[in-house]
């Protein structure tokens, strides 16, 4: 594999992490019903993730692995209205550039489903297998080939975190998709498919039954819906605060102000409430190849959607006699 496809590679992964997310991102959009996760060494002898979507056919398997390969833009149009995040088509040629994968993927109506080994960029193998429908994906030994990068990596128990972050956010916003975690062969999550409070509790703990409040905010341009806590429920940490724009999890320090306006009086002294709100936009008015990482977006008007957001949670705290 060249260097300059080991530098491209370095952009989009940067640790177990960053497999994890995009791995799972294709899952979800293959229109999977389930979706196990498998990590070995917090990711890095394995991360192999196991889905029921619509699987590819021998061609597309194949491409999947070069670099601009998407299927998901099919016209120019599509270029500047991505409805998908991403670098197109730059996830799994990263992926591959950096580590040895193995692919098992089979579509509804073929028969016979394909199997794909690629170590370092290389194709090592290609046949027919017998597979369910859907696609698994086994990334192993990630960096194997680049040992500077591999000695860089975190400890284990730090690298996991971010596998559980990343693993998290797309299971808030994919309520619809059951999504399980073994980490070294213990199940950590097993999230059955349903609605998005129950999904919120399953994974922050009961506690928090009582304490959501659900935002909505329906416009014709966008909609804001999510939930909110209540702000006797804020902690003094962060880390339970979510944004999400058209389903993919972003940062976003202003919007996190917007929020925190909303809030202000109600919450005791340096604290930070839940909160997980999913934006709907149209995907021309968001730019979201502003950093490699794609989770900081810039919106084509971001004081109007400040605006709204504080409102909705406003109203959403005020609704509920806050
Ligand atoms: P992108 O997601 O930006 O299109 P990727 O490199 O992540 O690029 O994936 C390349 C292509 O491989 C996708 O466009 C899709 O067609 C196919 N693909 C990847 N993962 C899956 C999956 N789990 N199920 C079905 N198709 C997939
Ligand atoms: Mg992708």
């Amino acid at each position: 594999e060249s260097l300059a496809n080991q530098i491209a590679a370095g952009e989009v992964v940067q640790r177990p992490a960053s497999v994890v997310k995009e791995l799972l991102e294709n899952s979800v959009d293959a229109g999977s019903a389930n979706i196990t996760l498998i990590v070995k060494d917090a990711g890095k002898t394995l991360i192999q993730v196991i889905d029921d979507g619509k699987g590819m056919s021998e061609t597309d398997a194949r491409m999947s692995f070069e670099r601009h390969a998407t299927s998901k833009i099919t016209s120019t149009d599509d270029l500047f209205a991505i409805h998908t995040f991403g670098f197109r088509g730059e996830a799994l040629a990263s992926i591959a550039a950096v580590s040895q994968v193995e692919m098992k993927t089979r579509r509804e109506d073929d028969e016979m489903g394909t199997l794909i080994e690629v170590e370092g960029g290389e194709r090592k193998e290609q046949e027919p297998v017998s597979v369910p429908v859907g696609t698994s994906i086994a990334v192993k030994n990630l960096f194997f080939n680049i040992p500077a990068r591999r000695k860089f990596l975190k400890s284990n128990p730090v690298e996991m975190k971010h596998i559980i972050d990343e693993f998290q956010r797309v299971a808030l916003v994919n309520p619809e998709i059951s999504m399980t975690l073994y980490q070294d062969d213990n199940e950590v999550y097993n999230l059955r498919a349903g609605k998005m409070a129950k999904r919120i509790i399953s994974i922050f703990g009961r506690s928090h039954q009582e304490q959501l409040f659900p935002c909505q905010e329906d416009l014709e341009v966008m909609s804001v819906n999510g939930y909110i806590g209540k702000p006797e429920s804020a902690k003094k940490t962060r880390g339970e605060q979510f944004f999400f724009v058209n389903g993919r999890f972003i940062k976003h320090s202003y919007l996190h102000h917007a929020v925190m306006t909303a809030y202000e009086g109600l919450l005791p002294d340096s604290t930070y409430p839940f909160y997980m709100l999913n934006i709907q936009v149209d995907p021309k008015d968001v730019d979201v190849n502003v950093h490699p990482t794609k989770t900081e977006v810039k919106f084509t008007d971001e004081r109007t959607l400040y605006a709204i957001v504080s409102a909705a949670v406003k109203q959403a705290l005020a609704s509920y006699g806050v």
